[in-house]
């Protein structure tokens, strides 16, 4: 373990931070990783609780092996540090940056004082080991002769693909975007994470013999008959992309779009991609319905763009400032999130039901109205005298994603007996036993969003891999 008497003597590190006024001014990250002296004094907090729950069910989706990583960097081994953390996680850098880190909300410290900083301290192993260039390809030593195809470029299909190019399979990754990442690289902004840390990845893979195929929108550009003839073994990790839409009067009007639609030409724009039709908040008043990550980018981003006002309106009640007794330790808390770009300025406001939008004679969006409302018996009611009318000349729909879209690929598959579940996810099974991600289409798997529903980078690249072990161990048996 590290320092034995450390969780008593020494405060938590916090990854510094620019200025809002600094920071609003760019797109660029401006979250700093803790130096070496931090991070070591960071994992010598980690108490060797005996029960490491940041590695339980409630913890790590990755099963990093935390309290291993934290000793080793303590000790100033950070070779080995980076090569435990990569024994479990394909891409510390992204998680580094992007976890919501429920192992720290798992954290034993954490009971009694702030917890151990893990995901501050994985950002510093890697963002170190490339550093000191140790992060090189690992290609598989011999190739086998299956051939996978794997529909997706987010990061269940980039770890899915690493996983099994390191094997020796032949592994071809189709992405209909022009670049690889998912909603890492369209949906996230530069601002959390800059774009090159996931090409440095994409290099590092093509370099192992990955295949990539990016602009092929498989079940339009290629047919799901030509795949599954030209390869052993189909992955569908095509993520939960149809957004969670509002059909309230008005929402035809010109100014009302998903949050996707704004989010990803702003990053096409920095990714140099050609945008024709941008949409731009500089001097508008902006209304960001959802509170969630995706509304969070859209304020942080209309923000940068130069918005006069924003406001970011939530339908379910402020949720309280601490645990209560029903998110009791070591569960994930539903607390109150300030996100960095709450920081950087916007009005939130809670236990708003949005009714409508209103709009000029040439169909643009100028006001949206509702009422406050609460929770009853299950159901939201409206509460008399709250209702409201405020000027907006955008809104952005950040209410999540409902599940895959079915139309193409997915419909296509229907036709040979694919199966959804009852919330239009891809049905397969998760977990590390016989038959996991396989769907109801015999080497035909899935994993990330597209099966579990709207998630996290996290749990994509912990399902990546497991599916890449289960399609492997169904080769190696003679199953497939
Ligand atoms: C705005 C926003 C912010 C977020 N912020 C965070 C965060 O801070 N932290 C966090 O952990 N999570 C965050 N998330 C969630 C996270 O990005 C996703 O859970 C994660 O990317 C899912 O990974 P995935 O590989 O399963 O799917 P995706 O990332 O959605 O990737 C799927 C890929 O498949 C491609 N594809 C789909 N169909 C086809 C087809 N037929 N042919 C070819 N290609 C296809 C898509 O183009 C896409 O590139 C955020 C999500 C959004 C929208
Ligand atoms: S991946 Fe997320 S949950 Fe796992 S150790 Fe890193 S920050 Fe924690």
């Amino acid at each position: 373990m590290g320092k034995v008497t450390g969780f008593k003597e020494i405060n938590r590190h916090k990854m510094r931070r620019d200025p809002v006024e600094e920071r609003i001014l760019h797109y660029s990250e401006f979250e700093h990783r803790l130096n070496d002296d931090d991070a070591k004094d960071e994992g010598a907090r980690c108490m060797d609780c005996g029960i490491p729950f940041c590695h339980s069910e409630h913890g790590c989706p990755v099963d990093n092996l935390i309290p291993e990583w934290n000793d080793l960097v303590y000790r100033g081994h950070w070779k080995q540090a980076l090569d435990n953390l990569h024994s479990t996680n394909n891409f510390p850098e992204f998680t580094g940056r992007l976890c919501p880190a429920p192992c720290e909300s798992a954290c034993t410290l954490g009971i009694t004082n702030p917890p151990v900083h893990i995901k501050s301290i994985e950002r510093a192993i890697i963002d170190n080991a490339y550093d000191e260039g140790w992060v090189e390809p690992m290609p598989a030593p011999f190739q086998r002769e299956q051939k996978i195809a794997i529909i997706g470029g987010g990061p269940a299909g980039m770890a899915c693909a690493q996983q099994l190019v390191r094997a020796g399979y032949q592994v071809t990754l189709f992405e209909k975007n022009q670049s690889i990442g998912g909603l890492m690289r369209y949906g996230i902004p530069d601002f959390k994470m800059e774009k090159w840390r996931i090409e440095r990845r994409v290099q590092q893979m093509r370099s192992e013999g990955l295949v990539l195929k990016t602009g092929v929108h498989v079940g339009l550009d290629i047919s799901v008959s030509e795949i599954r003839d030209q390869f052993d073994v189909m992955v569908l990790a095509g993520g939960s992309e149809q957004p969670r839409d509002l059909p309230v009067p008005g929402r035809e009007l010109r100014g009302v779009h998903f949050a996707m639609d704004f989010l990803t030409r702003q990053n096409r724009i920095i990714g140099g991609e050609e945008v024709n039709d941008p949409i731009s908040a500089r001097g508008k008043h902006v209304i960001v319905i959802g509170g969630g990550d995706t509304g969070s980018d859209c304020v942080g981003t209309s923000r940068r763009q130069g918005a006069s006002s924003i406001t970011q309106i939530e339908l379910f009640p402020e949720p309280p400032a601490e645990r209560t007794a029903d998110m009791p330790w070591p569960t994930y808390p539903r607390t109150l999130k300030t996100s960095s770009s709450h920081e950087e300025g916007c009005e939130r406001k809670w236990a708003v039901m949005t009714k409508g939008f209103k709009g000029n004679a040439d169909g643009q969006l100028t006001a949206i109205f509702g009422n406050e409302v609460k929770f009853e018996r299950g159901q939201f009611v409206d509460i008399p005298g709250t209702e409201f009318e405020w000027p907006a000349d955008l809104v952005f729909l950040a209410m999540g994603f409902v599940h895959p879209v079915h139309e193409g690929m997915i419909g296509d598959l229907q036709k040979s007996g694919l199966e959804l579940d009852a919330r239009g996810n891809v049905k397969a099974s998760f977990g590390t036993v016989k038959g996991s991600f396989q769907t109801t289409i015999p080497g035909v798997f899935s994993c990330g969003d597209m099966r579990r529903g709207q998630s996290l980078i996290v749990w994509a690249i912990s399902e990546g891999r497991k599916c890449a072990a289960e399609i492997h161990r169904q080769i190696e048996a003679g199953l497939i």
